[in-house]
């Protein structure tokens, strides 16, 4: 376990993950009855953009940045400045964490970012398996009665948390991949149990793209893994032809909320104009399994 988000908070891939969180939020929301987080990967929970890990890899400048000054020139031209409302929402609740009053200085991980959207009524379950990480995010949520932290394996403590007494509600699968194949088999066992024990449930699941042929077999998978819908967001910086660097990620959400599809267009397109570092940046938003519903709910 040698991974630490600090030093990629904030980075693209975070941008596309936690704007896609802060949706499926504000979905949930439409609603007056109380639903549960879980968060099987939760990281430590916030991030000073000015300590030595993010200042080490800077990621972050080619990231939430990016979408913060996208007014400077790029690629020899100025680049317009015209976020979508949800972006721009994602963005102010960014800037109006404490710390941030002066500028950008303390980047929220997923924990943070879903506890102040949620609710009195929400409630959220962490997990964090790094003893260091955990420690920091008990400390960070020590004084909200809504969130509970969990040092253990993620995907085994699913068994135990799901379902929710809310009986709605999300899980995001966010972790590391330090080895890729072995990563997707554990995703996808833990979906396969998860979806028995509570079919309803909305799951996100993160993944890196670096090589298009190392995320094939999951997308295929995910296809039939019996979610009623899978959606798929991604966003590529750089052509996805390199397996030695991060040209771009994808957000898989199965039972994605209805019309989610419409709900992430725009940000994605504005995401990739933003974002990317060669002119051919490329997203993607497509159903890889979908029921009746959403066929109708797609435009023609
Ligand atoms: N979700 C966080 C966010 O968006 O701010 C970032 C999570 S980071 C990508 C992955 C985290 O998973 C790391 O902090 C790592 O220590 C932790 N981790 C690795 N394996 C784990 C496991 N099996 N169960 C729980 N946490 C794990």
């Amino acid at each position: 376990m040698n991974y630490r988000h600090a030093y990629h908070a904030g980075n693209f891939a975070d941008v596309l993950k936690h704007s896609v969180l802060f949706a499926l939020i504000q979905a949930l929301q439409a609603k007056g009855t109380p639903f549960a987080l879980i968060d099987t990967h939760a990281g430590s929970g916030c991030y000073a953009l000015d300590g030595e890990e993010a200042g080490k890899t800077g990621e972050y400048r080619d990231g939430i940045e990016r979408l913060l000054f996208p007014d400077l020139r790029r690629n020899g031209e100025a680049v317009q400045h015209a976020l979508p409302p949800l972006l721009r929402h994602w963005l102010d609740a960014i800037l109006a964490l404490p710390g941030n009053e002066h500028g950008l200085k303390l980047y929220p991980g997923s924990p943070l970012q879903a506890a102040r959207a949620m609710r009195a009524t929400d409630s959220a379950q962490l997990c964090e398996l790094h003893p260091d990480e955990a420690a920091l995010l008990r400390e960070l949520f020590r004084q909200d009665p809504r969130v509970h932290v969990h040092q253990r394996n993620g995907y085994e403590a699913l068994k135990a948390l799901l379902p929710p007494k809310e009986k709605r509600g999300l899980v995001l699968i966010d972790p590391p991949y330090e080895a890729q194949d072995a990563e997707y088999r554990l995703i996808e066992s833990a979906l396969k149990a998860a979806l028995q024990r509570w079919p309803t449930g909305i799951y996100a699941v993160w993944y890196p793209i670096k090589q298009r042929s190392q995320v094939q077999p999951f997308l295929r998978w995910l296809q039939h893994c019996g979610a009623r819908r899978v959606l798929r967001a991604e966003l590529l910086v750089r052509p996805d032809d390199s397996p030695l660097r991060l040209n771009g990620s994808g957000m898989a959400i199965l039972n994605a909320p209805w019309q989610f599809d419409q709900v992430l267009r725009e940000p994605l397109q504005a995401m990739a104009r933003l974002l990317s570092h060669e002119r051919a940046a490329e997203w993607r938003l497509d159903w890889l399994a979908q029921d009746e519903d959403t066929s109708a709910s797609r435009p023609p």
